[in-house]
């Protein structure tokens, strides 16, 4: 497959920021070449379920870059709004104790019905629709842009790159030891989260091995996710993979043979194989980084 590696002058470049260091390294590559010549919209959608350090993540690289990131919350009946930093949904106590009524994943489920693997609805919905329609409101025809996706180098086998769209960490042989040196040693700051804690902590896309160790470490992310299951799932709605439900996850947790996925933001020689479990360890297109675009 021949991919994009020069964009046209006339086209818009889009950025779906994710939050994370791949999507920044990604960001970094694109406004490196392209920023003297194009029109670069770069957007972060929060779900939701978004951690704070990848609020306080996506804040910092904007200042370090000195660009400007427009942040999109989807809203009912296929709208979105933007807000900021300050104004980004976050879960309070009062929407926990009223069925979270401004939650955006919230808003979307009601809309669309419950996520399940190893479907992208979520992310389609959530990040790809709400930018285009973010898009149409400024005047810039989504069909007439270009996509950057942050997959990286070592994440191809895995993914079918579209050849309209732009791949700069594919491109330039990006990997995550590359990264995880290049974010230690030459940048000012780093995403403060662990590697499996990655956007939705309870996503429906993550595989087994990093949902237990998401509940051991912070049961409470999957709270909202509960909850979705007992007011629209029956209390038994199979997320996950394998036909997976919370309850299940759960009881999986317990299980002391299963061994917590790593933190591999300092493991400087990564190499994704060696600790693969095929049952434990496959995950759905983006899980774990939820990449608009993949
Ligand atoms: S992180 Fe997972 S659950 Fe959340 S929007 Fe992305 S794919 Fe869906």
């Amino acid at each position: 497959m021949n991919l994009l590696k020069e964009i046209d002058v006339d086209k818009t470049i889009v950025v779906a920021f994710s939050g994370g260091e791949s999507s920044a390294y990604a960001l970094m590559l694109v406004l490196e070449k392209f920023k003297q010549t194009h029109n670069i919209i770069v957007c972060f959608c929060n779900t939701g379920e978004e951690d704070e350090e990848t609020f306080i993540f996506t804040k910092r690289i904007a200042e370090y870059l000195k660009i400007n990131v427009v942040w999109l919350e989807y809203r009912s009946e296929r709208g979105f709004e933007i807000v900021d930093f300050d104004t980004a949904y976050r879960i309070t106590d009062f929407e926990k104790n009223n069925e979270y009524p401004n939650h955006p994943f919230h808003l979307w489920v009601k809309d669309y019905g419950l996520p399940q693997y190893p479907k992208r609805t979520c992310t389609r919905e959530m990040k790809e629709r709400t930018i285009s329609r973010y898009l149409s409101s400024i005047g810039v025809m989504p069909r007439m842009c270009v996509r950057v996706v942050g997959i990286r180098f070592d994440e191809i086998a895995k993914r079918t790159p579209n050849e309209k769209q732009y791949y700069p960490l594919i491109i330039n042989g990006v990997t995550k030891s590359f990264l995880n040196r290049f974010f230690e040693y030459e940048m000012p700051f780093r995403l403060n989260l662990k590697s499996y804690m990655g956007n939705c902590g309870a996503c429906v896309l993550k595989g087994l091995r990093n949902l237990c160790t998401v509940y051991r470490k912070r049961p409470e992310k999957f709270e909202f996710f509960k909850f979705l299951n007992d007011k629209y799932g029956g209390g038994n709605h199979s997320f996950y993979i394998k036909y997976n439900t919370i309850d299940s996850i759960i009881e999986m947790a317990k299980d002391k043979k299963i061994k917590n996925a790593k933190d591999n933001r300092f493991d400087f020689q990564y190499q994704q194989d060696l600790f693969f479990d095929p049952i434990l360890d496959t995950e759905g297109a983006c899980g774990g980084t939820c990449e608009a675009f993949a």
